[in-house]
């Protein structure tokens, strides 16, 4: 009784029993009243005819057997009426009924005998004195009964109508078949509601097990119900829906997993520094007494590098989970790029020389300021201008740039180094991605600074790009917009 196919079912049922009844009923009435209707029509003027080969039997007293007589010569021509004589205020005055039986009323309702008189519309239904509730057509005339004027002669017809519908259905041969017209339309209805339910509900159920297989675990399941109707449409709507959660599943497991790879490298990360500043710190703990003061001195030296390394390793974390978390609030406001790049390049110049590499810079002369957040540019050019340093070999250079453009500056730190290989390329803005895969802590790499760069010119609205050719030498560059150009003191 829960499926949906059942209910539906049963109020198709019902619904269809209820209409059988009420088209039958109906269709009955309508047969009865056209009886009724042609019966009164064609024995219109029955009564008038017989009212006036009565009338000279009803002078002095109502002379029945002559009546009578007149009755059975007529007989022949309509055997089967009930004849009354009726006083004017519808008093039975005399009946001549073929079956013999009784009335049950002593007077009856003139009213509808006065309509017919008046002309009224057929048909008229006037009570039937044999029977309590039945209402016959009938015919009626004036008639004088003993000098009392406005009596009646009232005939009633169809006497030998059925008193029950079967009889009159086994009897008609167009309510026989009428009926089963009617049958045969109603069941063959009832067969194709039934099958086409049947149909809906098997793709509804089809959308039920598909959601419950997905629902089970089963993410690569689709329902791919074919059509252009609603249900269709639904079981669309749902694989399409699955198409979502299956594809967020996807993400959230390659995110894990990049999580557990980024837990991995960090603590990778972590502890050799970490184990190499012990290992420097217990040797001069244990031979303390055996070794020379220069000794000692270049252990701690190499001991502090770690705990550098380090610092910069929780630092670079740090400050690229801040980036992740959008607790960087972007402060933007008009700087010069020219005074930032030759301040970044005087900052780097003493690092470029011990490293045998020429720092120069290159700057479009314009009036105009970008629009940045200053502190956060500065630590995406360093990041790049410390990269091209460490990457670039001995007797390279390392070129900064500034062009100016409609609406914005393009930044470019080129460099003659060792350049990126095509495969590594695609990936070195991944966090800890190196391309030296041995990590080699003498770089004092972390593999996180790209990843920082990137976020930085992310929040800028803009992309950091790059271009590489091993051993030729690699350019990263991005642009920042244009503040209002520089108008007396205003920007
Ligand atoms: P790292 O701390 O190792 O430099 P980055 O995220 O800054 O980490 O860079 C990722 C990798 O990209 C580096 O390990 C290096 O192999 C490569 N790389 C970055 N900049 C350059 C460059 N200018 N020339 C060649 N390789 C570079």
């Amino acid at each position: 009784m829960k499926s949906l196919y059942v209910r539906l079912s049963v109020v198709f049922l019902v619904l269809i029993v209820a209409m059988t009844i009420v088209i039958g009923w109906s269709s009955i009435r309508s047969a009865n009243r056209f009886v009724d209707e042609t019966e009164q029509k064609l024995n219109m003027d029955l009564a008038a005819s017989l009212a006036a080969d009565f009338q000279p039997f009803l002078i002095d007293s109502i002379d029945t057997e002559a009546i009578q007589k007149q009755i059975e010569y007529f007989i022949g021509i309509n055997p089967k009426i009930d004849i009354y004589l009726l006083g004017n205020t519808g008093m039975i005055k005399a009946l001549f009924v073929p079956s013999g039986r009784e009335p049950i009323m002593r007077a009856m309702d003139t009213e509808p005998l006065d309509r017919f008189l008046r002309g009224d519309k057929y048909p008229i239904w006037g009570q039937d004195p044999l029977s309590e509730t039945g209402m016959k057509p009938f015919s009626v005339a004036p008639l004088e009964i003993m000098g009392e004027q406005g009596c009646y002669l009232y005939i009633v017809l169809g006497s030998d109508q059925f008193d029950t519908t079967s009889a009159m259905i086994q009897d008609s041969y167009i309510l026989k078949s009428l009926v089963l017209n009617v049958g045969l339309v109603l069941l063959f209805t009832m067969v194709v509601g039934l099958i086409l339910f049947g149909v809906i509900t098997k793709r509804i159920q089809k959308i039920v097990d598909g959601v419950q297989s997905f629902g089970r675990g089963d993410y690569s399941n689709r329902i791919q119900l074919t059509g252009a109707d609603e249900i269709a449409s639904l079981a669309r709507t749902v694989d399409t829906m699955a198409d979502t959660i299956e594809d967020n599943i996807k993400r959230l497991e390659s995110t894990d997993s990049l999580r557990r790879e980024l837990v991995a490298n960090i603590s990778h990360d972590l502890r050799s520094p970490l184990s190499s500043v012990r290992g420097h710190l217990e040797t001069i703990l244990m031979k303390a007494d055996d070794l020379t003061r220069e000794q000692i001195l270049s252990y701690v030296e190499t001991g502090l590098a770690g705990t550098d390394r380090l610092n910069r390793l929780v630092e670079a974390l740090f400050e690229l989970s801040k980036l992740d978390a959008n607790q960087v609030t972007l402060n933007p406001e008009p700087f010069s790029v020219g005074d930032l790049i030759q301040d970044v390049v005087h900052q780097f110049q003493p690092k470029a020389k011990s490293a045998g590499v020429e720092l120069v810079f290159s700057l479009e002369e314009d009036p105009s300021l970008a629009f940045g957040d200053i502190g956060l540019v500065e630590r995406a050019l360093t990041n790049l201008v410390e990269n091209a340093i460490k990457y670039t070999p001995k007797g390279g250079q390392v070129r900064v740039e500034s062009k100016w453009g409609p609406g914005s500056v393009e930044l470019k730190i080129a460099d003659s180094g060792r350049g990126i290989s095509d495969t590594d390329l695609p990936f070195i803005f991944d966090r800890f991605y190196q391309v030296d895969k041995s990590r080699n802590p003498i770089s004092g790499g972390t593999g996180l600074g790209l990843a920082i760069t990137k976020k930085i010119i992310e929040l800028h609205n803009s992309t950091l790009s790059v271009s590489s050719k091993l051993n030729v030498g690699t350019s990263f560059s991005f642009l920042l917009p244009v503040s209002s150009p520089v108008v007396g003191n205003a920007y």
